[in-house]
This record gives C-alpha cells, sequence and structure tokens, in this order.
C-alpha cells in the first residue's frame, strides 16, 4: 500500500522537473538570442535618439586654513570624449587622436567602434593638447571642462586634506568625509544630431549648468601646521623613527589646529606613494600610551577625592599585585614621596596605590567619561576606538596596569582630547577639524560651534591637576619641555610596544601630552615618537620637541611669556648648552660640567659624534646632555669641506660639528697644516675629515683657546 502511493509520488515529481527544465531552456534561449543576434539592432535603435547629452563637472570646492589660506583648489583642465554614433570613420579618427594623446591606436579604434552613447576618450589632458584635439575638427569627438585638485602647499596637512580621485571624488581625508559639501551637482549640455548623426546647428542646445560645490574652512592654522611639521621633520631625522605625529588643539573650543604625521605623501601625486604613507596614524593608530595615561589616572583620583596632592606615599622599588612584581622605572624606589612628587617622578608604584584605591568602577566610569574606548567623532576618516579589558572582567592587576598606562591601548587624538578636557576645566569637547562651509557667494551654509560632549572632572579638580602637570615640566620628568617664561603642563611616556608573545625588545613609543599656558591653556599638544633609535626615553626626545613646538606657537598666539610661574621668576637657572660634538669624550664631560650640565654617554666610542639637546638649546642647570659617539643623525644632502688651514683643534673640530662632519685629528695642538679630504670637495654628512695639526709654537699655542660657535 505505502510503497505503491510513493511511486506515484516518484512518477509526478519527475514529470513536474522535466516541465520545468523545458521552460527554462526556453528562457535561456530567448535571452541569449536578444543578447546576440538581435543586440545590434536593439542598439541601432537606442543610440539613433537624437538628443546626446554631455555631463559638464562642477567646480568642487576650494579648500582653506582658518584665515584663508587656500589649501586645496580646483583648476580647469579639460577632457577628451567621443559619441561614437556620431563618428564617420572609427580607424582614421582613432589613428589621429592616438597619435596626439599618446594612445594605443588599435585599442582606441575598437574602442569607438563599441555601441556605447558616450566615452571618454582622455581625461584632465593639458590646455595645448586639448586645442589641438579641437582643431582637427573630428565628428563624434569632443571637448568639456573638468577640474584637475592641485593642494597648493605641497605636503602641508596632507593627512588632513586627503586627495581626490579621477571623478574628482573624495578618496581621504576632508576631501572624503566632506566631499557632499564640496562635491557640487554635475551639469549637462544636450545638443541635438539629425538623423544621419550631424549636429544641427540651429537647434536649440540645452545647458544646464552644474552647481559649483560649497568651500570649507577647516579649523587648521597654517602657520602652527608648518611649526608643526618642520619640528616633526627635525625629530624623525634625529631619532630616526619610524613614524612621528603630533596634534595641536585649542582647548576652549576642540578645533584642532595642526596635524600631521611623518613621513607622509604629496596629494598632488598620491598615487606615486605606498599606500602606507596615506594613514593618518594621529587618529587611526591605537597604542600603549604609558606614563601619559598617568594624567588621567590623576584627574579620576583627585576627582574621586581618594587622594589628596599632599597625601604620603612610600615606593620601595616594586609592587606586588596578584602575584606579579611591578616595578618602578627607578631602581630602588623613590621612597617616601607626597602625591605631587609621585606624577612628577612619573612613579610607578605610587600610581599603582593610586589605582587600586580608585578601584575598577570608579576608573572604568573616568574612561567612558573621557572618551576612551570609543571614537571621539573627529570628521577625518579610519578613526580607530582603542582597546581595553572589558569592565566585567578586569583584575586587581589589570586596574594595576592600566593606572600606569599599560594593557590599554588608545588613539593620539583621544589622548589629546583627554588633555583637552583637563585643560578645559573639565569639560570635554569632540575635535573638530571644520570651522565653517560656505557657498560660492561666501554665505556660511553651515558653521560647526564648539561641541560638548560632557563635563569629565569638576573645575576645581581640573585646576589641581593642572598645577600638578605645571611642577612635572618645572621641577619633574618633563623638565626637558621647558621654556623660560612658559608655563608648560604635561606628562612624559614611555611605552615598550606589545610585539607578538608579549613586549617587543627595543621597540619603544616615547611621547609627551600636555598644554600651556597651564592657567589658562591655549593650545594642547600630544607629541608621539614611534620605534626611535637610540634614545627613547619620553622626557629626552619628545619633551623637548613638545616645548619648542608649544613656545612657538605661543609666541605666534601672541601669548606674552610670563616670567615662570605665578608671575614669579622662573624657578631654576636655565643655561645654553654648549657644543661638544668633535671632543674627545672626557673634554665634552668637562665643559658641560663648567656649564653646569650633567652628561650621559650612551656609547663607548672616544669622540663625541652627536649630542642631545641639540648645542645651544636652553635647558634648566643640571640638566643631562647625552652624548653619542658611534651614531651621528645628520640632515641628508651634501656639504663643502671648509678649509682648516691654521685652525687649531678646537676651532676646527667645531667648524666641522657646526657643518655635521667628524674629525679624526692627529699631531700636536696647534693649528692645522693638513686635511684629507681636501677643501671643497662635496661629501655626505657624517663623513670623517682626517686633519693634521702642527706643534705647538708654530702658530702659537692657541690650542686650548675658548670658541664661541660660529652660528647659533
Ligand atoms: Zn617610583
Amino acid at each position: 500500500m505505502a510503497s505503491a502511493s510513493h511511486v506515484t509520488i516518484r512518477r509526478r515529481a519527475a514529470v513536474l522537473f522535466i516541465f520545468v527544465v523545458f521552460i527554462m531552456v526556453g528562457l535561456i534561449g530567448r535571452l541569449v538570442y536578444l543578447q546576440s543576434w538581435r543586440s545590434p539592432w536593439l542598439a541601432e535603435n537606442a543610440t539613433d535618439q537624437r538628443i546626446r547629452e554631455i555631463p559638464v563637472e562642477a567646480k568642487r570646492g576650494i579648500i582653506y586654513d582658518r584665515h584663508g589660506r587656500e589649501l586645496a583648489v580646483s583648476t580647469s583642465s579639460e577632457s577628451v570624449y567621443a559619441i561614437p554614433a556620431e563618428i564617420r570613420n572609427p580607424e582614421e579618427t582613432a589613428a589621429k587622436l592616438a597619435a596626439l594623446l599618446t594612445l594605443d591606436r588599435d585599442a582606441l579604434a575598437a574602442k569607438l567602434k563599441k555601441r556605447q552613447s558616450f566615452l571618454w576618450i582622455k581625461r584632465k589632458i593639458d590646455a595645448a593638447i586639448a586645442l589641438e584635439v579641437r582643431k582637427l575638427g573630428l565628428p563624434g569627438i569632443g571637448i568639456t571642462q573638468e577640474n584637475r585638485r592641485n593642494y597648493p602647499q605641497g605636503r602641508l596637512a596632507a593627512h588632513v586634506l586627503g586627495f581626490t580621485g579621477i571623478d574628482s571624488q573624495g578618496l581621504d581625508g576632508v576631501e572624503l568625509t566632506f566631499d557632499s559639501y564640496l562635491r557640487g551637482r554635475p551639469g549637462a549640455i544636450v545638443i541635438e544630431y539629425d538623423a544621419r548623426g550631424r549636429e544641427i546647428p540651429t537647434a536649440t542646445h540645452r545647458y544646464a549648468p552644474p552647481v559649483p560645490g560649497q568651500n570649507l574652512y577647516l579649523t587648521i592654522d597654517t602657520v602652527i601646521q608648518q611649526i608643526v611639521e618642520r619640528e616633526l621633520e627635525k625629530v624623525l631625522r634625529e631619532t630616526q623613527a619610524k613614524q612621528v605625529s603630533i596634534i595641536a588643539l585649542d582647548p576652549a573650543t576642540g578645533e584642532i589646529l595642526a596635524l600631521a604625521n611623518k613621513p607622509d605623501y604629496d596629494p598632488n601625486d598620491f598615487a606615486a606613494f605606498t599606500p602606507k604613507l596615506w594613514r593618518n596614524n594621529a587618529i587611526s593608530n591605537a597604542y600603549e600610551p604609558g606614563s601619559t595615561f598617568k594624567i588621567i589616572t590623576t584627574a579620576a583620583a583627585i576627582g574621586e577625592k581618594v587622594v589628596q596632592p599632599e597625601d604620603r606615599f612610600f615606593d620601595p622599588g616594586a609592587i606586588e599585585v596578584q602575584g606579579r612584581h611591578i616595578h618602578c622605572w627607578r631602581q630602588g624606589g623613590h621612597g617616601s614621596q607626597s602625591f605631587v612628587e609621585v606624577v612628577k617622578n612619573s612613579c610607578n608604584v605610587g600610581f599603582v596605590n593610586v589605582g587600586l584605591r580608585l578601584g575598577a568602577d570608579a576608573f572604568y566610569r573616568y574612561f567612558a567619561a573621557f572618551g576612551f574606548n570609543k571614537p571621539t567623532g573627529v570628521d577625518l576618516p579610519g578613526e580607530a576606538r582603542g582597546l581595553m579589558v572589558e569592565h566585567a572582567k578586569v583584575k586587581p592587576i589589570n586596574i594595576a596596569t592600566m593606572a600606569i598606562g599599560q594593557s590599554i591601548a588608545v588613539t593620539p587624538v583621544q589622548l589629546v582630547t583627554a588633555a583637552a578636557a583637563i585643560a578645559n576645566d573639565g569639560v570635554l569637547l569632540r575635535p573638530q577639524i571644520v570651522r565653517e562651509a560656505r557657498d560660492v557667494e561666501g554665505r556660511v551654509t553651515r558653521a560647526f560651534a564648539p561641541d560638548p560632549v560632557t563635563r569629565v572632572i569638576e573645575a576645581k579638580t581640573a585646576q589641581t591637576v593642572k598645577g600638578i602637570l605645571e611642577k612635572v615640566v618645572e621641577e619633574g620628568t618633563g623638565r626637558n619641555a621647558y621654556h623660560e617664561g612658559f608655563r608648560i603642563a604635561g606628562k612624559t611616556g614611555t611605552a615598550q610596544k606589545v610585539g607578538e608573545g608579549g613586549y617587543a625588545q627595543g621597540r619603544y613609543v616615547a611621547s609627551f601630552v600636555g598644554f600651556a599656558p597651564a592657567d589658562n591653556p591655549r593650545i594642547a599638544l600630544l607629541v608621539i615618537i614611534d620605534e626611535p633609535v637610540g634614545p627613547y626615553y619620553g622626557g629626552v626626545i619628545a619633551a623637548p620637541v613638545f616645548g619648542t613646538v608649544v613656545r612657538d606657537i605661543l609666541q605666534y598666539l601672541q601669548v606674552a611669556p610670563q616670567g615662570g610661574p605665578a608671575g614669579k621668576s622662573a624657578p631654576e637657572a636655565h643655561v645654553a648648552v654648549p657644543p661638544v660634538i668633535n671632543l674627545p669624550v672626557a673634554d665634552a664631560i668637562r665643559e658641560l660640567k663648567a656649564a653646569g650640565l650633567a652628561a650621559r654617554t650612551e656609547e663607548a666610542g672616544d669622540r663625541v659624534a652627536d649630542q642631545v639637546p641639540k648645542p645651544l638649546s636652553r635647558v634648566p642647570a643640571g640638566a643631562s646632555v647625552l652624548l653619542y659617539t658611534q651614531t651621528p643623525r645628520y640632515a641628508a644632502g651634501e656639504v663643502t669641506i671648509p678649509d682648516l688651514t691654521g685652525l687649531p683643534p678646537r676651532e676646527a673640530a667645531t667648524l666641522l660639528a657646526d657643518l655635521g662632519l667628524l674629525i679624526a685629528p692627529a699631531g700636536g695642538s696647534a693649528g692645522a697644516d693638513r686635511q684629507d679630504p681636501a677643501p671643497g670637495g662635496k661629501v655626505a654628512p657624517g663623513t670623517k675629515v682626517s686633519v693634521h695639526f702642527g706643534d705647538a709654537g708654530k702658530f702659537g699655542n692657541t690650542g686650548n683657546t675658548n670658541i664661541k660657535p660660529l652660528a647659533p
């Protein structure tokens, strides 16, 4: 019974299947027929319409800096198109055009025979060539206006601006995020043709004009951007880092005044650079911040009142948390200190204690308020969000390491935004990159007002934190950021990079975050030096960059020097670092001691090849100068060998050092009488010049004369 009905069902199913297959085959056959055999006929009918539309590109909006200086402009450019249906002789047309436009003749001919209503031959060509094409008067070939994007400042602010593609569409930077403002709407020229494809001269040509794009005014200040890029290029050269970044913003408005990464690229010719260089690391890179993150721990601890500035802490050198020892960076520990001293010394053990006092709930509340673990919402593409242990899974050991900026990843823009919130008396503002958009008549179509996100700490807490961070620069680990007369507040950071299976040996990120003037901040700034070669402490290599950039910006903003904190004179005397490059190490150390400075040698050679800070930098008395004996860090390019004849050793050494050359001295202590290479030759910086000095008496004993450097 059951088996019989099964057979019936199976037979019915088979019949149905065959029926469906027949229908499918029929449909496919019809499709193939229409697509291939009937296709020319269909296309002929389609292109036989008498109306043709030639697109007219809208002029893309200009990008200005905050003071109306041009950063991106569009210049008119001409493009050659074809209307294949109007072409009489495709072979001849292709031959003539291919010669003029340096195109492949056969490929072009094949293209022109296609049944298409419109196609581009070559876009954005030179005006002279466009004129030649016009002169040919080829039927079915025309020229229309397009735009070519131009960045008159070259590489300046490349990572902010981004670039555009062949259709003038934004591909990166604000060109991408504000494409809808900049783009405008394309227009068209409508041309009527007779039945044989000739343009009807008397027919009405309709012109739908394009709507030009809006102009953008960025928050960027070209001068501040230049200051920042100049110092970045310098520090990239000096530290041979993998990459370096700076973000500068106005803490009162959240406006980004400068943002740059080096190495960078030229947006005029972006395709010639590896896409890796297009990446905006300042917003796309999440990194372990290290000690700079202690400003967040400090703000949270003061805000939660778990610590007072004068509370005492004891650092025996290490602290045990969940069976793991966390060491202070200072061997043997800092001993007994106040909380202010803990911050000044960047004491790990002190901060671990503070973090544990705060506890997970409070700490995570501040992380969220300060905007970590979510993008800041800056209007630039590719922003990362950072990384941290989930609140529900966090253990005391995580709290302990996060308190010192480890086992957490943040983006540079997150960290500088958080620092700016402290500077802004506790109110966190969304960082912004565009001030306003205007139409071609100059009317403001959209203005971007400061965008407060949340209050992270009370104003009074912010004041306390600012005071402590100012002490870090005056007397603590941030001393190298100090400049006489400027009240700078900030924090150094040095973090070991995380590699596969733990921390990566010898790979560090040195950084400095802060703001100035401390009592009325005009600028918040973050410096990041990623994988420097040689010294890697943030206090040694990032703090001086921060100090120089902030000093130059404040001078540009006409913030008068204040003569030290609270109107007092500077807490310490400052001295100029004497030039000691090319001196024997022992002499260099003696020279530095005489100037009231300490010396530290990083390498084992016997003659100084380079020094940090550079000669004539002003530093607090007692600061350390790093001496290198093997790794000079010089500018690229060539230098001319000077004539050293008659110069005593010290003068010859100083002169060569100023030029970036090394000395290999021989002979006595009087004037030079032989040198190799000879004067006038061109050599790479860092080249060693052998100099022979005469015996004392021949030129007079001038070997120990103290010489002023030639040029500051
Ligand atoms: Zn310590």
